[in-house]
C-alpha cells in the first residue's frame, strides 16, 4: 500500500463503545458469550459441491444427447449433416434453458456451496452458449429442410417457419432470447438502469415457455416416451424451483416476518445502518457474511429489490444493513421513515464460516465493503486480523464497533486511509504481494475472506495470489454481479 505514512496499524488494547445503543448491546452480548477459544460454529446446512454440479451438468448433456451419436455413420451428404448438427445443437440449447432457469432459481444449497456471483456469472456464460447454440440450430435445421424440400432458400423457409410442428412460437421464442440477449451485452447494459435490465431480462422465461413445445417435436422425442418424461421432468423441475424459491418463498417470508424499519442510524455522509424489527427473526438462519435482496415498500423503491449484507449478526431481535449512497435506491435508504414495511428476500451468499480451513483469518474489506466483514470478524473462530481500507478516514465507518469487537477478541486492525483506488476507474489499486506479506506473517497459511468493489477485490486477490494464498483459500465477494 502506497502510503504507509498514513496507514496505522491498530492493535486495539482497550475496550471502545459501539455507535448505537443496538449495536453497542448485541456486540457486547454476543463477544461475552463466547471467549475467544470456543468459537460459535453455525449448525451445518446443504451446500452443493461446484465441481459436483458442473459435473452434473456435464453429465446431464451428454445423456440428452445420446441418441444424436448412435447412427452417425449413415449420415450422407450435406443435407444430412446440417440436419445432424441441427439436432445436436437443438438439444443442447433445450437443455442449456432448463439448466438457465435452475441456475437463477435461488435454490439456497446451490446459493451457499457456489455463491451468488459465481452462479450469476455461469448464468451469464450459459446464456452466451445457449443463444449461440439456438443460432446454429436455427441456421442448420432450416437448411437440412431447404436440402430436403428442393425449395428455394426463401421459400423453403417460409414453409417450415408457417407448417413447421411448433415453430411459430419457437421462431417468437428466439426473437425474445436474442432481443435479451443483446440488452445484456455490456454497452447496452450500461446504457439501461439495473431495474429496467432486469425486467426486460423476464423475457427470457416467456420465450422458453414459447419454445418448449416445439422442443419436444425432434426426433429424439417422437419414438421416445421415456425421453419426453425426462424431458418434462427436467422442466418441470427448473419451473417448481423457480415459482418456490424466486416467488412463494419470498411473499411467504414476508407474512411470517412482518419486517419494518425501526432506526436509521448515519454513519458517514455517504453511509447509513438501517436497522430492522419483525417477528421470528430466528426462522431466517441468516449466516454472518451474507445478504438479502430488500424490498422496501416506500414510495419509488417497491418495484426493486436490491442486494444489501448484513452489517450485525442476525438475532431475534433486530437486523442490520450498512449502506453507501451511489445510486437512487441507496440514496433514498437515508430518507426511510421508521415503521416502513420490507420485503427480505435471503439469505444468500456462500461468504460464510463454512469456507474458512484453518484457525487464521485475514479479512480485507474495502469502504462498505466492511459491511459483511463486520460480521465475520466478530464471529469467525480462531485467529482473526482485519485489513480495512478507505480512500478518507470519514468513509471508515462502524470503526468504534470494530475496535470494540477487537477489543473483546484480541484482534488486530489495520486501517489504511488513501486513495485506494487511485484515479476514479477504480483499478489502480496500490495492494502488494511483498506488501501483504510484510503486513501478516505467515499470509499463505490464512484463509482470506475479501469484500468491496470489484477493482479493489481483483486487485487484492493478485496480489494475495503472488504473496503465496491459494485460489482455494480466497473467499470473496464482489458487490457488482
Ligand atoms: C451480494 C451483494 C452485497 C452487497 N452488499 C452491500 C452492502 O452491504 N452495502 C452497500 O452499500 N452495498 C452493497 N452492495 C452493493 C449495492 O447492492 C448497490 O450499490 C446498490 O444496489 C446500488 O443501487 P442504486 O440504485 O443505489 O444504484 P444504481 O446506480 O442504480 O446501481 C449501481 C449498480 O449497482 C448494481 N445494482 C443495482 N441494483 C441492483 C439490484 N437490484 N441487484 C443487484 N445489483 C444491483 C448494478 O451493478 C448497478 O450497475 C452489495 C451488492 C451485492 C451484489
Amino acid at each position: 500500500m502506497r502510503t504507509a505514512d498514513r496507514q496505522h496499524a491498530v492493535r486495539v488494547s482497550g475496550s471502545a463503545a459501539a455507535p448505537t445503543p443496538h449495536a453497542r448491546r448485541h456486540a457486547a452480548a454476543a463477544a461475552g458469550r463466547r471467549r475467544r477459544d470456543e468459537p460459535r460454529r453455525t449448525p451445518a446446512r446443504a451446500q452443493a459441491n461446484p465441481r459436483l454440479v458442473l459435473a452434473a451438468v456435464h453429465a446431464g448433456a451428454a445423456l440428452a444427447t445420446t441418441g444424436c451419436w448412435t447412427g452417425l455413420g449413415s449420415l450422407a451428404g450435406p443435407a444430412d449433416w446440417f440436419g445432424w448438427t441441427g439436432r445436436l445443437t437443438g438439444l443442447l440449447a433445450g437443455y442449456a434453458c432448463a439448466v438457465l432457469l435452475v441456475l437463477v432459481a435461488r435454490i439456497p444449497a446451490l446459493d451457499r456451496g457456489i455463491g451468488t456471483d459465481r452462479l450469476a456469472r455461469w448464468h451469464a456464460a450459459g446464456g452466451r452458449y445457449t443463444i449461440v447454440l439456438t443460432l446454429v440450430h436455427l441456421v442448420c435445421a432450416t437448411a437440412a429442410h431447404v436440402a430436403r424440400e428442393g425449395a428455394g432458400a426463401v421459400e423453403g423457409t417460409i414453409r417450415l417457419v408457417v407448417d413447421g410442428p411448433g415453430m411459430p412460437e419457437a421462431v417468437a421464442g428466439t426473437a425474445l432470447l436474442v432481443g435479451v440477449a443483446i440488452v445484456s451485452v455490456r454497452e447496452a447494459r450500461r446504457r439501461l438502469s439495473y431495474e429496467i435490465w432486469h425486467y426486460l431480462h423476464f423475457a427470457t422465461y416467456a420465450a422458453v415457455f414459447l419454445a418448449f413445445a416445439h422442443q419436444l417435436t425432434g426426433p429424439d422425442f417422437e419414438d421416445s416416451p421415456l425421453m419426453r418424461l425426462l424431458w418434462r421432468a427436467l422442466y418441470l423441475s427448473a419451473c417448481a424451483a423457480l415459482l418456490w424459491h424466486r416467488f412463494l418463498t419470498p411473499v411467504r417470508r414476508a407474512l411470517r416476518h412482518r419486517l419494518r424499519v425501526a432506526h436509521i442510524q448515519l454513519e458517514s455522509p455517504a453511509v447509513v445502518s438501517v436497522y430492522l424489527t419483525g417477528e421470528h427473526l430466528d426462522e431466517l438462519r441468516a449466516e454472518p457474511g451474507q445478504f438479502f435482496r430488500w424490498r422496501f415498500l416506500a414510495p419509488g423503491m417497491w418495484w426493486t429489490a436490491n442486494p444489501y449484507s448484513l452489517s450485525a449478526p442476525a438475532n431475534p431481535r433486530f437486523l442490520r444493513i450498512t449502506v453507501k449512497g451511489v445510486g437512487d435506491h441507496s440514496r433514498a435508504l437515508g430518507r426511510l421513515r421508521p415503521g416502513t414495511r420490507v420485503w427480505a428476500e435471503g439469505p444468500y451468499g456462500a461468504l460464510t464460516a463454512a469456507r474458512q480451513r484453518g484457525r487464521k483469518v485475514l479479512l480485507i474489506g474495502g469502504g462498505v465493503g466492511i459491511s459483511p466483514l463486520r460480521t465475520l470478524f466478530e464471529t469467525l473462530p480462531g485467529e482473526v486480523t482485519l485489513v480495512y481500507m478507505a480512500r478518507r478516514d470519514e468513509d471508515l465507518v462502524l470503526r468504534r464497533e470494530l475496535d470494540h469487537i477487537a477489543a473483546v477478541r484480541g484482534a488486530t486492525i489495520h486501517y489504511t486511509v488513501d486513495d485506494l483506488y487511485g484515479s476514479t476507474n477504480g483499478r489502480s489499486v496500490p495492494l502488494t504481494g511483498r506488501h501483504l506479506r510484510t503486513l501478516i506473517p505467515g499470509l499463505p497459511g490464512y484463509d482470506v475472506y475479501l469484500c468491496g468493489p470489484s477493482g479493489m477485490t481483483t486487485a487484492a486477490r493478485h496480489a494475495l495470489r503472488r504473496a503465496g494464498v491459494p485460489s482455494r483459500r480466497i473467499h470473496l465477494e464482489c458487490f457488482d454481479f
